[in-house]
């Protein structure tokens, strides 16, 4: 493009050895990053990666590695950067002298004791559109380019790791699981493969699960990160976008083999986050009670000889962010009648401008990278997971809620006003959950003084 336009900018690139020499070779005592003269604009197209993304393709030789690493300007062939969100903290370490920005990694011992192996859905590049399936595989299926000192960086890693969790150790107390030795332990332990997970997006295939065009989609990307990544409008030749937002983590339960064998049961909970609930047993919602009773039946599927899976995602406060959370809560319980089932999403709508903002459609990935086709249970009761999960192609055979028990008493707004909504209602409750119901559900007061007055005095005090 335009010689012109070239010539406008004021910048060129930086090759790597000015770089090193002005930022980090010369003074071993750091200090402050002295960047040199020339800032790196990502924006030209005339350095289009000579490695190419050809998304779905089946071998990786024909996919081509995913190139986001800032240390080779050259290789991109993605816009963004690896690390998600922490990649905001590495400029400051480069920043304040920690870090080298030239830092490669090294991979040696860093491959997965599990092997997840390709999988039909890897090759559709419809069904996954939202991670890399290779991004485990760095070493094995991307070694030639590693060897050529092409620097490509996992973008999945997988380990294995035990869990504690007081609810499993209840659970052994009151009898509903008997350790076994191998999966569960005698102190409640739970022996698990755990998978993290970055996202890399594929614009176009992203765009087609909005049903939206790419160019909409880029463009608001583009405009709502404060203009963060231009290349999502300039640079039409690159079409994957890691974004920096926070990824996901897969807990299996039982040998991963299973999860690609339809005969074997298979049970599922894909969970959003809520660090509220499940870290500090915050009992305004149903979150940390559900995935312990998630994690609860992915062991007692693993010990019937099936396989368990959580999906954990960071979707804090339904991708709102705990701010918004915290405010919504404060109008909930300040409003008018107190807080109530009935205005549950509207409260939520008035301050953050929408009821939820999870996008369920992308959720599905994770599940068709690990190649399940059947999910026998799917401990879940949100119509919009149920939904996604089944358009993806993966068959659902029993929808599991959280029982009653485990739901706390201020968590009884949450959770009717979700049923009421079009969440999962099981048999028990068919007929309860209706408008008498959600008017008459009501949660507890701010525990403020201050907050009183504000509260009308609808006889709802107790
Ligand atoms: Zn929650």
């Amino acid at each position: 493009m335009g010689q012109a336009g070239e010539m406008t900018q004021p910048t060129f690139e930086m090759t790597a050895a000015e770089a090193k020499a002005s930022a980090w070779g010369r003074d071993q005592n750091r200090g402050e990053y002295k960047p040199s003269g020339h800032v790196v604009l990502t924006t030209h197209p005339r350095r289009g990666s000579p490695i190419t993304v050809t998304w779905g393709a089946d071998t990786p030789e024909k996919r081509g590695p995913i190139i986001a690493t800032i240390t080779s300007q050259k290789q991109r062939n993605s816009i963004g950067t690896h690390n998600g969100s922490y990649s905001v903290y590495r400029s400051i370490a480069v920043a304040a002298g920690k870090m080298d920005p030239l830092f490669k990694p090294d991979l040696h011992n860093t491959a997965p004791p599990v092997h997840i192996p390709p999988n039909p859905a890897w090759f559709d590049k419809k069904r996954i559109v939202s991670m890399d399936p290779w991004g485990h595989l760095t070493v094995s299926a991307f070694g030639k380019h590693l060897d050529e000192g092409v620097d490509v960086r996992p973008t999945i890693a997988i380990t294995n790791a035990h869990i504690q969790m007081p609810e499993l150790v209840e659970a052994i107390e009151k009898g509903r699981l008997v350790p076994d030795d191998k999966l569960l332990l005698k102190d409640g332990s739970v022996c698990v493969t755990k998978a993290a997970i970055e996202h890399v997006w594929h614009l176009p295939g992203v765009a087609e699960r909005f049903g939206i065009s790419e160019a909409t989609l880029r463009r608001c990307m583009f405009e709502q990160t404060g203009g963060m990544f231009p290349e999502l409008i300039t640079r039409s030749d690159l079409n994957v976008f890691l974004p920096p937002i926070g990824g996901q983590t897969v807990y299996i339960f039982g040998p991963a083999d299973y999860l690609r064998d339809p005969s074997k049961v298979c049970t599922v909970r894909v969970h959003d986050e809520c660090n509220g609930s499940d870290v500090f047993g915050s009992d305004i919602c149903t979150c940390r009670p559900y995935l312990a009773h998630g994690v609860e039946e992915c062991v007692r599927t693993a010990q019937n000889g099936g396989v368990g899976v959580i999906v954990y995602f960071r979707k804090e406060g339904r991708s709102l962010g705990e701010v918004t959370k915290f405010l919504v809560y404060n109008a909930r319980k300040r409003q008018e009648g107190g807080d109530r089932a009935e205005t549950y999403f509207h409260r939520t709508a008035c301050v953050a401008g929408v009821e939820d903002m999870r996008f369920q459609e992308l959720m599905p990935d994770a599940l068709n990278w690990l190649g399940i086709t059947k999910i026998d249970r799917l401990i879940s009761m949100s119509d919009m997971k149920y939904n996604a999960i089944v358009n993806s192609g993966i068959k659902v055979l029993e929808r599991i809620a959280i029982p009653d028990e485990l739901v706390p008493e201020d968590a009884q707004v949450e959770i009717n006003a979700k049923m009421f909504a079009g969440y999962y209602v099981p048999e028990d409750k068919k007929g309860l959950v209706n408008e008498d119901l959600v008017k008459a559900t009501i949660g507890r007061d701010l525990d403020v003084d201050e907050a009183k007055p504000h509260v009308c005095s609808g006889g709802h005090h107790h």
